[in-house]
């Protein structure tokens, strides 16, 4: 499988290449050359397997070249024999035709695991064969930073520094962070905001001495690999209710979209999956494109599902390459459009390309506690404020009566303990594997918002043991 920049202006390359880069040299994102197809006797026959062979058989046409396939096998099984449910990512059924797909069994209790788990493992067997390492710094304001140290520790090849915001990420966020004692972990509690952690990791990056003596990576949701990890449960959860057979719906609460490129993916790859719904909370860009063709980005607010708090949705890109026909030529200049202008027209029959199969939905928080009692008092299900933007997204397209729809549930309700309790009265408890979370150890440095400070200490931590 060869692997090409939606900008046109990178050399194309194989996995291993796209794993390393993440962005492409042009500021693209990689796509697959051509997409891997299986006929509906194929998807049959994988109707059934346990959820690490099913994705080892689907994520080896991607990376067959670079991985061997026993190897993918053992990294596949030792990623998803960590999840805390023997199904990995099981279907729960709300109602006569909605389906919750749980992707939050996982270690930090969020669908990012799903891919992180693997990518880490991907990561040190690629690095452990060219006799690399690696220092992967990231800024946080809470869920990615977990999911990325659980996926990295006690990797032989990888070291992991993540900086959040002292005292501003609730109390299971950073405890789900500083409780990872393993030698090759490191947190900072930056004195300052958010947005100072990700100007100083913007800054270790641009910093080009720096980058190459630390060897600076990033796991970032634009790693093609990523979106790939996340193909095989919309696969896992469609075959459940009889695809290729019988179409299915797939509703994404979303931000970045990369877990709604996933869904598109496997659709690409022969799965009938007929529309896609996308939710968002307040901050509504890809609801507003989608209802009248405004893609325009407005400052970002908060709200009660954080990790959809995004208004550029990076990943959008790969699917906007698909809908202009794979022009790179032409996406490149609508994206340089976009971040000059915070603004781009998109062509007309590419917008109505996407109306066609996809379908918009905005949220407000009221809303958004309003489905989660809803939900509560109709199904018994207690939902995280993310899963809940996606359950009421699904029930706003109701669509053919007959076509069942598939919800990404992307976080545990315990992850979010205060909007549960804002909604329901009583907050989640944690899942056994966590029980005891408020009583572990915790480790993080405190730092002031210095880029000197800051990297003198990562530095420190990678060559502890160089
Ligand atoms: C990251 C995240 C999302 C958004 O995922 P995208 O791939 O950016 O669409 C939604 N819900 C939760 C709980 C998340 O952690």
């Amino acid at each position: 499988m060869r692997y090409i920049s939606t900008r046109g202006q990178a050399a194309p390359r194989g996995f291993e290449g796209v794993l390393l880069a993440g962005l492409a040299e042009d500021g693209g994102l990689f796509m697959p050359q051509t997409w891997p197809s299986l006929s509906p006797d194929e998807w049959r026959a994988l109707r059934g397997l346990p959820y690490a062979e099913l994705a080892t058989r689907l994520l080896l046409p991607f990376m067959g070249e670079a991985i061997a396939e026993a190897d993918l096998r053992r990294m596949c099984q030792e990623s998803y024999g960590s999840f805390a449910h023997a199904a990995v990512v099981p279907l729960v059924q709300l109602d006569e035709r909605h389906f919750a797909l749980e992707l939050f069994h996982g270690p930090t209790l969020a669908f990012k695991d799903v891919a992180l788990q693997l990518l880490g493992r991907l990561f040190d067997h690629v690095l452990a064969r060219r006799g690399e390492r690696i220092t992967i710094v990231g800024a946080t304001s809470g869920d990615t930073g977990s999911a990325a140290i659980e996926a990295c520790r006690d990797r032989a090849a990888i070291d992991i520094v993540i900086l959040h915001p002292e005292n501003r990420t609730s109390e299971v966020q950073r405890r789900q962070m500083t409780s990872v004692l393993s030698p090759n972990v490191a947190n900072i509690a930056v004195q300052g905001s958010f947005d100072d952690c990700q100007d100083a990791v913007k800054a270790m990056f641009n910093d080009a001495p720096f980058r190459t003596e630390m060897k600076l990576a990033a796991v970032n949701s634009i790693n093609w690999a990523r979106i790939a990890a996340q193909i095989p449960y919309y696969a896992a959860a469609a075959l459940a209710l009889g695809a290729p057979d019988r179409p299915v719906t797939v509703c994404v609460p979303t931000g970045n979209f990369g877990n709604v490129m996933a869904a598109y993916a496997a659709m690409r790859m022969g799965l009938p999956i007929e529309r896609f719904i996308i939710g968002s909370n307040r901050n509504d860009i890809l609801a507003r494109f989608l209802a009248g063709n405004d893609m325009s980005a407005r400052p970002v607010e908060p709200s009660l599902s954080p990790s959809m708090d995004i208004q550029v949705s990076s990943n959008f890109e790969r699917l906007l390459f698909e809908l202009l026909g794979r022009d790179a030529a032409a996406t490149a200049e609508q994206m340089t459009r976009f971040r000059a202008e915070g603004r781009m027209p998109v062509p007309d029959a590419a917008w109505r390309a996407a109306t066609a199969r996809f379908h918009g939905f905005a949220l407000d928080d009221a809303g958004t506690l309003e489905e989660m009692r809803r939900l509560k008092r109709e199904s018994g299900y207690v939902a995280d404020p993310h899963t809940a933007v996606g359950t009421a997204a699904a029930r706003a397209h109701p669509g053919p009566a007959d076509v069942p729809v598939i919800i990404a549930a992307t976080a545990h309700p315990a992850k979010f303990p205060d909007a549960v309790r804002a909604a329901l009265g009583e907050a989640p408890a944690l899942p056994p594997h966590l029980a005891d979370l408020y009583e572990r150890e915790e480790r993080f440095t405190v730092l002031p918002n210095a880029l000197e400070g800051l990297e003198n200490f990562v530095r420190a931590h990678a060559r502890r043991n160089a």
